[in-house]
């Protein structure tokens, strides 16, 4: 039976179900309360559909590539299979290869590592630093952090026509904000990129979970995202796209499985023909269950309707800004405005409170699980806090007061896993905690602000 999407939408249980659903915390002021997972954008809690296809796949796991038994053999058609899976979740083109990684760090780094000599890449300030720092051998352009999507666009624009000579050039985007949960103009991003001879990688962490990407509709080169922000939590990324940068280059890691053949020279070195396939950069024995979770997370979402799970998120997502727009002392952050497209990351300060002890209030009184600090995105954090602190503020120094600066934020982040009990027990939290105050006392231990037992 299909589901329309505006049944889906007015939903008021997860649209897929999830582990841990039903974890009971203990609270500090007594008894106990399902958890609220409310920081997705960090790792979201995993898919049961993953868990299952995993459980079921388990007994049958074996070595790839290089067994000739038959669970080698199998195991070796699922972690290929996988590779098809991926590359049809995120639109690839025909030619496009799926690399294997660890995580999305992991994936923008092996991209930094296969640059052409002389590339440059341009990348804005308000990147987490997975997007901002990997290109340590390149000549990087910062480009500030802009107002608008426009001014993203004509910034980028500038940028590439400034520049001197017509070599390599790769810029890196966000699609989604992990701060803001803002959607970034990606292709018109692309297509100023191309325009000027340059490439272009999407960070897709925090898009990819909410939004379906095409990297052929987008127009964008590669893409990198993790499992672990997709439902499937064990131990592996993907990096997509094209072909010919990949394999001009060395092997990300040298090792077994990235190489076809290893000879003794006659002056005694050794010679090696590496593999022409994305096995080139996934050297030593892959990570077949998290590859296999990946692609069980690709299936479950494109199968749930990608669009019904887009339209029951951006009701949450209206909810929560509804009711924070309710408390005078909350401020959300924002870069392009309160009419940006975005996906179910919000952050916020509360006026007066230290950010971590309200997010440590959140949890010991309430069992909601957000994130409190600058959320690897130093930059922009500070840009929109519109302070510049060496250090983050701990709960057990003074709080900001009325009219100060606070020194970070905090995150509540939800997917499709989240019920509408999550969202209204978070928004009446926020409210009930700045009209009233925490009803415990809080310290700092070992730069975490907890309950004072
Ligand atoms: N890019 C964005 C936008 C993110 O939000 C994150 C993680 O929060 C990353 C990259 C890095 O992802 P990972 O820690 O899985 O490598």
């Amino acid at each position: 039976m299909s589901v329309s999407v505006d049944a889906a939408c007015q939903a008021t249980t997860a649209p897929l179900p999830v582990l841990g659903h039903d974890v009971t915390v203990p609270l500090v002021t007594g008894g106990e309360v399902t958890y609220a997972a409310l920081d997705y954008a960090a790792s979201a809690p995993a898919l049961q559909r993953v868990w299952d296809d995993v459980a079921a796949y388990a007994p049958y796991y074996g070595s790839v590539h290089r067994g000739a038994g038959y669970l080698s053999q199998l195991s070796t058609d699922l972690f290929e299979n996988s590779r098809v899976a991926v590359a049809e979740f995120l639109g690839c083109r025909a030619d496009d290869q799926v690399v294997f990684t660890r995580s999305t760090t992991d994936s923008l780094n092996l991209l930094a590592a296969v640059l052409p000599a002389g590339c440059e890449v341009f990348v804005f300030e308000t990147e987490h630093h997975a997007s901002l720092l990997p290109w340590r051998d390149a000549r990087v352009t910062y480009l500030d952090a802009p107002r608008t999507p426009a001014e993203a666009v004509a910034a980028l624009e500038r940028a590439l026509a400034a520049r001197a000579g017509d070599g390599p050039a790769l810029v890196c985007v966000t699609g989604a904000s992990n701060v803001t949960g803002e959607l970034w103009p990606v292709r018109e991003l692309a297509a100023a990129a191309h325009a000027h001879g340059a490439r272009i990688v999407l960070d897709a962490a925090q898009l990819a979970p909410h939004h379906p990407v095409s990297v052929t509709d987008l127009d964008v080169d590669w893409v990198a995202f993790s499992g672990h922000k997709l439902y499937a939590p064990f131990g592996s990324g993907v990096l997509a796209g094209r072909a010919d940068w990949l394999q001009a280059a060395e092997p990300y890691l040298a090792g077994g499985g990235a190489s076809r053949t290893v000879g003794r020279r006659a002056d005694g070195g050794v010679d090696v023909e590496w593999h022409t396939t994305a096995a080139r950069h996934e050297a030593g024995s892959p990570n077949v269950i998290g590859v296999y979770a990946i692609a069980a997370a690709c299936k479950a979402l494109t199968e749930a309707g990608f669009d019904r799970l887009v339209a029951r998120e951006q009701r949450l997502v209206a909810r929560v800004r509804e009711g924070l727009a309710e408390v005078p002392a909350v401020r959300v952050l924002s870069l392009f405005g309160d009419d940006a497209p975005r996906v179910g990351v919000i952050s916020f300060v509360v006026e007066g409170w230290n950010s971590s002890h309200f997010a440590a209030a959140l949890s010991a009184e309430y069992g909601i699980g957000v994130r409190d600090g600058l959320f690897c995105a130093h930059p922009l954090v500070r840009t929109l806090l519109g302070s510049d602190p060496q250090t983050q503020g701990e709960c057990g120094s003074p709080e900001a007061a009325p009219g100060e600066k606070s020194l970070n934020a905090i995150r509540v982040s939800f997917g499709a896993g989240t019920p509408d009990e999550h969202v209204e027990r978070f928004v009446g939290a926020v409210k009930e905690l700045v009209t009233e105050g925490a009803r415990w006392n809080y310290r700092t231990v070992d730069g975490r602000c907890v309950p004072a037992v």
